[in-house]
């Protein structure tokens, strides 16, 4: 049994098909999954589907791409959300300096704002972070009540450990499995106590899919990656993952 710790259902390709996705999950032994929002809309379509699957869970949270949208009310409306049994994290919220669709200060403050609600509700939180590491670490530090993960996690092995050091998780998406990545290098040195996985579907899919709509029973390619990386077996690393994912998000097995 794995858990996709990140995975957005409520995209077309995998919406229409949803019954199908989650059929051919389970036939890959992935049977758990986190639908993670990027605004308050799709924030509503992962709430539907976590209070109708008892095997989906959700989270609130406004995306760093999204960030110059985020409506005014929009920490009202989280708290709001929040409120609901499949509600078990805010997210995803952070940085991404990558592509800046939003303005850096604008992130910053959206996401200042996020990881206040996260410490206040004493929820986990999901980060995304891509080409902002110090500025995410500086901002995660001024929060030191705050767990959760940093979500597809693409930095080095530096940025891993302070990640940790924080009390964060680790997920590995499927970029784990691509060529010339460098993320074995960094996975191999972690901890299997502090790593998930997960596949950001409809994005990134894994050898041997890349260039197909990803779905989340692809976080089985990344579980094995991992298992070849620590060399033990996939067994062990769908235990150890999804123990974290129940720990980190708090919920029952
Ligand atoms: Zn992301
Ligand atoms: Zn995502």
């Amino acid at each position: 049994m794995l858990t996709d710790t990140h995975c957005h259902l409520f995209y077309e390709d995998l919406k229409n098909n949803l019954s199908d996705v989650l059929k051919r999950a389970e036939e890959l032994g992935v049977n758990r999954f986190i639908c993670v929002a990027t605004n308050m809309e799709d924030a509503r379509e992962c709430l539907l589907l976590g209070e109708t699957h008892d095997n989906i869970f959700a989270s609130v949270g406004v995306h760093p791409h999204d960030a110059k949208d985020a409506p005014e009310d929009f920490v009202d409306q989280i708290y709001d959300l929040m409120t609901f049994d499949s509600m078990v994290a805010v997210g995803e919220m952070g940085l991404d300096y990558f592509r800046n669709i939003s303005d850096p200060e604008i992130q910053k403050d959206v996401f200042r704002t996020q990881m206040e609600i996260a410490q206040e509700l004493n929820k986990p939180i999901i980060f995304h972070n891509r080409d902002a590491d110090q500025d995410m670490i500086k901002i995660l530090k001024e929060f030191p009540n705050v767990r959760g993960v940093a979500h597809c996690f693409s930095s080095n092995l530096e940025t891993a450990n302070a990640f940790l050091d924080l009390g964060y998780y680790i997920s590995f998406s499927g970029n784990l499995t691509f060529k010339n990545s460098h993320l074995p290098e960094v996975a191999k040195e972690l901890p299997l106590d502090r790593i998930l996985v997960e596949t950001d579907s409809p994005y990134l899919s894994p050898v041997p899919h890349r260039g197909k709509p990803n779905e989340p029973g692809r976080t089985r390619f990344v579980a094995e990656k991992l298992a070849e990386i620590h060399g033990v077996s996939l067994e062990l690393i769908a235990e150890k993952t999804t123990e974290n994912a129940s720990s980190l998000f708090q919920i029952s097995e």
